[in-house]
């Protein structure tokens, strides 16, 4: 597969854009809005890979019809796993950051009880219970999971990581959610921590979410929120743009209706998530210094800690101030 990571977008199909054509295009395709199937849209911000660096401009844009903002044109599908190295954060393996290697696992852990916190105030998992994470990465969430309740967990994730100590006792399916062969009505609670916003097709997605949750499951979905106050602050720098692996930005609104849309009621919105908003004020400001060079975190992990003592005043409310995250709870409507 020849995939091809450098080149700007053609001017033609970036509406205006400045930016340099290069020898060979990249993989791009426009793409029609995910939540209506409108064609109709207006600009809205360029972002570039600010986390790892590699070379491109993507554009966001609003759709005219139900206003959700998605890239447009976006990377195709069979060339977008190249974006998701080892580089990548989500799929961070365990490694040695040295002396402060305990430092960075207590952040790790405290996302994975973050997580099961916020499953907690809706689901009570015992052994007998069916647990779903969609884009479930190394599996540590449903390795906490199953350690606590005994519950049998289940993974997917386009990336094959199931050779990750943590996938030990997770059923792992390699794929598209919607390709991955599970049951109707088998799970009583899917989680969907920071993948929706990733997704190719998310209305297919929610569909498939409906059809293997058991008619008294929960779902619950986690994204970065667009209307938030990082946006307002970091702008074209804002982490939660994430280009290209964004393909689309969720205000309040947009995932509400997403979710009604696909047989959904919504039991619960929580204006903040499991993921620390305090990552997007770290990595925000540092986009903004570092003007798409990309971050490199092992060198920054110094920095991360100081920064995390000092803004702590602000993020102790982060459950009140709207700062980043946005969480939704679900069952299936009748
Ligand atoms: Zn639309």
């Amino acid at each position: 597969m020849t995939v091809t990571l450098a080149a700007p977008a053609p001017q033609s199909r970036m509406g205006g854009d400045t930016g340099e054509v290069t020898v060979s295009a990249p993989r791009l395709e426009e793409v029609a809005c995910y939540l209506c199937g409108s064609r109709e849209y207006r600009p809205f911000i360029h972002a570039e890979d600010d986390l790892c660096g590699t070379p491109g401009r993507y554009r966001f844009v609003r759709c005219s019809n139900c206003d959700l903002v998605y890239q447009n044109p976006r990377v195709t599908l069979d060339a977008i796993g190249a974006y998701y190295d080892d580089a990548y954060i989500a799929h961070r393996k365990k490694r040695d950051w040295g002396l402060l290697t305990p430092l960075f696992e207590r952040a790790m852990n405290k996302l994975d009880v973050d997580k099961q916190r916020i499953v907690a105030r809706h689901v009570s998992l015992t052994p007998a219970s069916q647990v779903l994470d969609v884009g479930c990465a190394v599996g540590s969430f449903l390795a906490h999971l199953h350690r606590h309740s005994g519950a049998r967990v289940t993974g997917v994730d386009f990336k094959d990581l199931a050779s990750a100590a943590t996938m030990r006792d997770v059923e792992f399916h390699c794929g598209l959610f919607y390709d991955a062969n599970l049951a109707p009505d088998r799970f009583d609670l899917i989680t969907m921590w920071h993948f929706l916003e990733h997704d190719y097709d998310p209305m297919r997605s929610l569909a498939t979410a409906r059809r293997v949750l058991n008619p008294d499951g929960t779902l619950v979905i986690e994204v970065p929120r667009l209307d938030s106050r990082t946006f307002r602050w970091f702008g074209d720098r804002w982490p939660g743009l994430q280009a290209p692996q964004h393909t689309a930005l969720y205000d309040r609104d947009t995932l509400l209706r997403a979710v009604r849309k696909s047989g959904f009621e919504v039991i619960e919105y929580l204006p903040y998530g499991a993921f620390p908003a305090y990552f997007y004020l770290f990595t925000g400001a540092a986009f903004r210094l570092l003007k798409g060079r990309g971050l490199k975190l092992d060198k920054a992990i110094v920095p991360y800690f100081i920064g995390q003592l000092l803004t702590l005043p602000l993020t102790m409310f982060e459950t009140r101030l709207n700062l980043a995250m946005q969480t939704v709870v679900c069952r299936r409507a009748a």
